[in-house]
C-alpha cells in the first residue's frame, strides 16, 4: 500500500493567505490585476444577443437561479461579503455525552449524509488553511476554542458539467453551491443546539480544498483542486467550524500525486492553459492569487478568471477532462482500486482513459 504526504510546506515562505487576494476579490481593488474592473458576467448580455448555444437568456436564468440559495441566506451572506465573523452561538451548555468525539463524529456524519452530503469528514483544524484576512481585509481570527472542522463534499451534476464551458455547466456548479449553503446552515445551527460554537461556510473563513485532505475526503490534484474518492473532481466544499470535540479522520489514500504526474489532460483540456505541465510540482507561483510556501502545482489563476470574463461565464473543462471524475460504475471502480495500490498500470489507464473519452 502506498504511503501518504498531502503536502509539504516550506515554514520560511508560508503565511496565511488573506482571502481578499483571490481573483474575485482583486478585481475590485487591484488595479495591477489583469482583470481589474471587470466581473465574470460582464459579457453575459452580448453572448445572449448572439444566440449561441449554452448562453442563451434561458440558460443564464436556470444558471442564476441554481446560485440564488448560496448567494442569498442572510447569515451566509454576512460572512461571503466579509461582514463580521459571525457564529451560531450555542443554545445550551453541551451534556457530558457530548464530550466522546467518535460519538459526535458519527453523529454529525450520519447527520450532514441525510442532508445530501455525498461525503463528510472530521478534523483539527490546522490554522494554516483559515484566512489570515476576509475579502474585505478584516483580520479573521476565529474564538481560541474553535479547532475542529466538519467538512462535507456535495457532487455536481456530471450530465450539467460536461457542457462547460458553457453556462449549464455553471448551472450545475451553483446547484453544488447552494446545496453545499443549506447543509452548512443546518449543520451549525444543529452543532449550536447541541452546545458548541459553529461558524458555517461554503468558500469563506478557510481555504476548502486542504481542509477536505486534512479531513481524509481526497488528494489535490495538478489543478489545485481536489480529488475525491467516488466523485473524483465533481465536487463542491462545505465546512463548518466548531469547538465540538471531533474525531481525526485517517489521510485518503488514492494515488492521485502519482496519477497527475503522467496524465496533464486538464493542463491540454486548459483553454487558456494556465495549468503546469511540469511532471512534478515545483511550487511555482504567478501572483498574489496564489498563495506560495507549498509544493504543488500552482495554476495561473489570474488568467483562469480572465478566461472566465471572456466566456462571460466559469468554466469546468479542468474538472470534466480529469480521468477520476467519472460516473460510479463497476469498472472506475476497480481502476480506482489498483490506482490506491500501485502505479504500475498508471500508464495503461491513461491509454484507456484517452481512447473511451
Ligand atoms: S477553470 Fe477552465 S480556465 Fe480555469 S484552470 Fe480550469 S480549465 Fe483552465
Ligand atoms: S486531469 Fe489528470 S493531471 Fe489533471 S487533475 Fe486529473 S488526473 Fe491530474
Amino acid at each position: 500500500m502506498r504511503t501518504v504526504d498531502p503536502y509539504v510546506v516550506d515554514r520560511d515562505v508560508f503565511k496565511r493567505f488573506p482571502q481578499k487576494n483571490i481573483c474575485f476579490s482583486r478585481a475590485r481593488w487591484d488595479k495591477d490585476f489583469i482583470a481589474y474592473g471587470r466581473g465574470i458576467y460582464d459579457r453575459a448580455e452580448s453572448k445572449m444577443e448572439r444566440g449561441l448555444k449554452g448562453y442563451t437568456r434561458e440558460d443564464y436564468a436556470a444558471m442564476s437561479a441554481a446560485w440564488s440559495v448560496h448567494d442569498t441566506l442572510p447569515r451566509s451572506r454576512g460572512l461571503r461579503l466579509g461582514g463580521s465573523l459571525s457564529t451560531f452561538t450555542p443554545v445550551s451548555k453541551p451534556a457530558e455525552s457530548q464530550a466522546d468525539p467518535k460519538k459526535n463524529s458519527e453523529f454529525i456524519k450520519r447527520f450532514a449524509k441525510g442532508l445530501g452530503a455525498a461525503d463528510v469528514g472530521t478534523t483539527s483544524l490546522n490554522l494554516d488553511w483559515v484566512y489570515s484576512h476576509d475579502v474585505e481585509g478584516n483580520p479573521l481570527d476565529l474564538k481560541e476554542s474553535v479547532r475542529h472542522a466538519i467538512v462535507f463534499l456535495v457532487p455536481m451534476d456530471q450530465k450539467m458539467l460536461a457542457e462547460s464551458p458553457r453556462v449549464p455547466a455553471s448551472a450545475a456548479v451553483g446547484l453544488a453551491y447552494s446545496k453545499c449553503r443549506t447543509i452548512s446552515e443546518s449543520v451549525a445551527r444543529c452543532v449550536a443546539q447541541l452546545g458548541y460554537e459553529a461558524y458555517p461556510a461554503v468558500n469563506e473563513l478557510a481555504l476548502s480544498v486542504p481542509l477536505a485532505i486534512d479531513a481524509g475526503l481526497g488528494e489535490f490534484a495538478r489543478n489545485g483542486l481536489l480529488v475525491s474518492d467516488v466523485h473524483g473532481m465533481a465536487v463542491r466544499i462545505g465546512k463548518v467550524l466548531t469547538d465540538m470535540p471531533l474525531q481525526q479522520d485517517p489521510p485518503a489514500n488514492l494515488g492521485v500525486r502519482e496519477f497527475c504526474a503522467r496524465c496533464k489532460r486538464c493542463a491540454e483540456k486548459c483553454p487558456p492553459k494556465v495549468i503546469s505541465f511540469d511532471d512534478e510540482p515545483s511550487g511555482k507561483t504567478f501572483s498574489v492569487s496564489n498563495n506560495p510556501g507549498i509544493t504543488k502545482w500552482y495554476v495561473n489563476v489570474d488568467r483562469c478568471y480572465e478566461f472566465w470574463c471572456n466566456n462571460g461565464t466559469d468554466c469546468s473543462n479542468c474538472v470534466t477532462s480529469c480521468p477520476f471524475t467519472k460516473p460510479d460504475t463497476w469498472s472506475h471502480r476497480l481502476a480506482r482500486s489498483i490506482i490506491r495500490r500501485t502505479a504500475l498500470l498508471n500508464g495503461l489507464f491513461l491509454r484507456l482513459d484517452r481512447f473511451y473519452h
